[in-house]
Order: structure tokens, then C-alpha cells, then sequence
């Protein structure tokens, strides 16, 4: 079955995690048909060979979206976490002492493996084990080179390979592992949109990223560390986008300490005209219950009313028993938050002023002209999608129809604020990108006989940078009449 070929109703986007409960291609199929817009593979859990089938999965599915489709690889980052247990898990009781070692053979409630031998050095007596998101807190009796003795402080279940944050020391880590290089240059041969950096610490953690990617996907860096905060201007200078990683920042730092630097990493990215995407716990409890809590809700609400670009599901949609109810009530929170009257005016509460460059001029032009004029959409042609991220970066009140020849810029789009992309053969004259953007407007139903749209375009096309060109045109209606590949 082909979807049809109408945008999404709604500006900001959704990244859903993929995993056990929804990597079939049926599923996959349902999440798209829900809201999802671009989907992450967590190299944090299973093996290359299965996610090679999962992009393969979404790549054969995006034919029948009809639609680019985006993919991100998340790569895991220098995360610490535990070995295996025998029976899958163990109860770590409260008060009992619990050590972690270096020994292969899989744990059970008294000892795990830790396959990390640079933190048996670092750790010191009194420092905390937080484990599982800080669900479970150990404190380190002693440290020695292979062994670690902890006292269990709060306990609870702990599963295969779980994740550990040791806030209290400093931890001597690489910023991407020998796992990640090898996970990089997966994602590359595989040719996905965007590889998201964990635990980015500095500015040089992303820049050696970059080298490493080489131009061949878009880099996402994950603001999860203090350290990374800390740099924040510098990060998003040399990323293309940044993630809001809740769950390790709530555990690195106080929980309290999120919601205000949710804001100011949303605030900042958005200045800097960075995709910012807002993750973790968005619908926690639809792992296992088919309706969210309110909080839930007011959430996601709450991220899209500050206007991040995207929103993400984690567990709810990689693991857990609603995976397709979990997008679908996302959706309908964005939604219903973009058709109250009042969402303009809070999204506008950050203040985006233009850099004095002829697309930042054209980008806010565009975005008052279809105010003044009512104009059904914003139609933009970019080779690279610069221009597009510029108008995007204005948070205009109409849609944005991105023509774009290259189908990486039309997939890489998929994580940015109100963009509608499409790939479509270069034009050549100025009459036939007048033609083409009305054709385009109304078969994607973005636009109908009598209404105006409003065009940014570079001349000569084709040239990367030329923005340069601003026009009104009016619909009549035999548009359609045109043909297009
Ligand atoms: P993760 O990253 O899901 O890969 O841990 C997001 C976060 O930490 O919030
Ligand atoms: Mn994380």
C-alpha cells in the first residue's frame, strides 16, 4: 500500500526508537502510519547484522511511504555498563554488599562483571555506583585493580547490561570507543541520515566525530554529560544537531537540574539554527500501559510548546507493549498543542534574530510575506538544505515544502521543525521553479486554487549558497497539468 502523499499535520517531528517490539517491517509500517517521522537504531543493544536489517527494513518501506525517510544510528558512546547475569537479572538486596569484578563468568545477586578496567583505578571509597538510571545506588566500600566492593544503598532488579554513571569521579574515558569506530563506520557503509555522539564531553569529541564521518551522514551530538553542558556553544557550533538526553543528564545530575537546561539547550539550538531533539521518559509508563500519565503528556506538550524540532520515544516504542499507541498519542499531544491559538506566540518566546546574511534575510522575509499576503506555504528549493534549516529557524505559522534534488538532503530534513521534503528533478529556468513549486503545492495538498504561496530559491540553481530570490505566486488551479519525476 502507498500513503498518501499529504504532509504530516503537525510542525514539530517524532524520532522513534526501534527495537525487539517493533523492527518488523509491519510494525515499522504502523509507526510510520501513526506520526513517526525518522526512526533511531540504538547500537547500544543487538548486533550489526540485525540492524542492518532494520535499515534495510525502513529503506524498502520508504518506497511505499512515499515519503524520505529518516534514519539515525545512536552510537553508544563510552556508556558503562554491567555484564551478563546467568538468569538474566539478579534482586540486589538493600544493605547487602554487592561487588563488581573483571571475571567473565555471568553474575547473579552478589557479583557482576564490569568490563571497564580503567574505572577500578578511578573509583574511591564512598564514591556512587548509580545503576540503571540511578534506579539502583551502590556506594564503593573499596576499589582495588579487579574488584570492586560496594554496599547496596538502594536496591531492586538489575538486568543484562545495564548502564552505570559514576557522577562523583572522574572517569578517564575516550570519546568514541573502539565499539563506536567500528559502529561508525557501520552506519556510513549503510548509508544512514545521522549518528548521534553519546556522552559528548567537548568540542573536540564532536570534531573528531566529524573527521571520522566524513560528509557522509549529519552528526547529532547528545548533551548527557555536565562536562558537555558546560561547553554547550561550542558543541552546537561544530554539530548539526543536539540532543537533549535526558535520562543520562537526570542522572549525572540532580533530576531538578533538567527542566532548566531542557530550555536553555532548546533556547540555544535554536538560536544557533541547530535541530534540537527532546528524549527520555517522554511516555515512560506506556512501556507497559496503553494510556500515559498526565505528567506524560504535559511533558511532550511542554517540549513542543518551547519549539524543539523533535521529540523521542525510547523504550515505549523500541520495547515495550505499545509501541504503536505510544506514537499515536504523541502525535496527538503535538498536535493539539500546535492547534491552540496560543502556541505561536509561546513558540516565538525565543527569540531567533537573523544573522545578517542574505538567507537569513530572505528566511524572516519569507516567514512575514506569507503572514502579510495569508499564504497557504512556504515552498523552498535547496541543494543542501542550508536555506531550508534557515527558514525552518524563523518557526513560520505555514507549512514549509523543501524541493530538494538530493535525496540525503530531503532524508536528513526529517529531524527539523516544519519541514516537508521532497525530492524532485532540479529546475532549470525561473519560470519552470515558478511552475514546479505551484505543481508540488497542491499535489502535496500544502496549497489550492486562489491561494498564494511564498518561493525562496538561489539562482543560478543548482549553486549551494545562492539564496537569493524571494517571489509571490498565486494558484489558479491548471497547475496540475505539469509533469514531474
Ligand atoms: P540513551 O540516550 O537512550 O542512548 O541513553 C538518551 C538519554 O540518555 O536520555
Ligand atoms: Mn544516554
Amino acid at each position: 500500500m502507498t500513503t498518501s502523499l499529504r504532509p504530516r499535520d503537525r510542525k514539530v517531528r517524532i524520532l522513534a526508537t526501534l527495537g525487539p517490539a517493533s523492527r518488523s517491517p509491519e510494525m515499522i509500517a504502523k509507526l510510520y502510519r501513526a506520526g513517526a517521522d525518522a526512526f533511531r537504531v540504538n547500537m547500544s543493544h543487538g548486533a550489526q547484522d540485525g540492524h542492518a536489517e532494520t535499515i534495510a527494513t525502513i529503506r524498502t518501506l520508504e518506497k511505499q511511504f512515499n515519503r524520505a525517510t529518516t534514519i539515525l544510528v545512536d552510537l553508544q558512546g563510552p556508556k558503562l555498563r554491567v555484564g551478563a547475569f546467568a538468569s538474566g537479572a539478579a534482586f540486589l538486596e538493600t544493605g547487602s554488599t554487592f561487588v563488581l569484578d573483571q571475571d567473565t563468568t555471568p553474575g547473579d545477586a552478589t557479583r557482576v562483571r564490569l568490563p571497564h578496567k580503567e574505572l577500578f583505578a578511578a573509583l574511591t571509597p564512598g564514591a556512587r555506583l548509580l545503576l540503571d538510571d540511578g534506579k539502583l545506588v551502590l556506594r564503593t566500600i573499596t576499589a582495588s585493580p579487579d574488584r570492586i566492593e560496594a554496599r547496596v544503598e538502594v536496591g531492586g532488579t538489575l538486568s543484562n547490561n545495564k548502564g552505570l554513571n559514576v557522577p562523583d569521579v572522574l572517569v578517564p574515558m575516550a570519546a568514541l570507543t573502539e565499539k563506536d569506530r567500528s559502529d561508525l563506520s557501520f552506519a556510513v557503509e549503510q548509508d544512514v541520515d545521522w549518528i548521534a555522539l553519546s556522552f559528548v564531553q567537548r568540542p573536540e569529541d564532536v570534531a573528531e566525530a566529524r573527521r571520522l564521518i566524513g560528509g557522509k551522514a549529519a552528526l547529532l551530538a547528545k548533551i548527557e554529560k555536565p562536562a558537555a553542558v558546560e561547553r554547550l556553544d561550542a558543541i552546537l557550533e561544530l554539530a548539526d544537531a543536539v540532543m537533549v538526553a535526558r535520562g543520562d543528564l537526570g542522572v549525572e545530575l540532580p533530576p531538578q537540574d533538567v527542566p532548566p537546561l531542557q530550555k536553555r539547550i532548546v533556547e540555544s539550538a535554536r538560536r544557533l539554527g541547530r535541530p534540537v531533539v527532546v528524549a527520555t521518559q517522554m511516555l515512560e509508563s506506556m512501556i507497559k500501559s496503553p494510556s500515559p500519565t498526565r505528567a506524560e503528556v504535559s511533558d511532550v506538550a511542554t517540549a513542543v510548546y518551547d519549539g524543539a524540532d523533535a521529540i523521542m520515544l525510547s523504550a515505549e516504542s523500541a520495547a515495550g507493549d505499545w509501541p504503536e499507541e505510544s506514537v499515536s498519542m504523541m502525535n496527538s499531544i503535538a498536535t493539539q498543542v500546535e492547534r491552540d491559538p496560543g502556541y505561536a506566540a509561546r513558540v516565538h518566546f525565543t527569540e531567533t534574530v537573523p544573522d545578517p546574511t542574505t538567507a537569513d534575510a530572505l528566511a524572516q522575509s519569507a516567514r512575514e510575506i506569507a503572514k502579510t499576503v495569508g499564504a497557504a506555504s512556504i515552498i523552498c528549493f535547496t541543494l543542501s538544505g542550508s536555506t531550508a534549516r534557515r527558514v525552518a529557524r524563523e518557526r513560520p505559522s505555514v507549512p514549509l515544502l523543501v524541493l530538494t534534488p538530493r535525496l540525503e538532503t530531503a532524508r536528513r530534513l526529517g529531524l527539523q521543525w516544519g519541514v516537508h521534503a521532497v525530492r524532485t528533478k532540479d529546475v532549470e529556468s525561473f519560470e519552470e521553479m515558478i511552475a514546479k513549486a505551484k505543481r508540488m503545492a497542491l499535489r502535496h495538498g500544502l496549497a489550492t486554487a486562489g491561494d498564494r504561496v511564498v518561493i525562496v530559491a538561489g539562482v543560478p540553481f543548482g549553486t549551494p549558497g545562492s539564496t537569493n530570490v524571494i517571489h509571490v505566486a498565486r494558484i489558479v488551479g491548471d497547475e496540475l497539468k505539469g509533469r514531474d519525476a
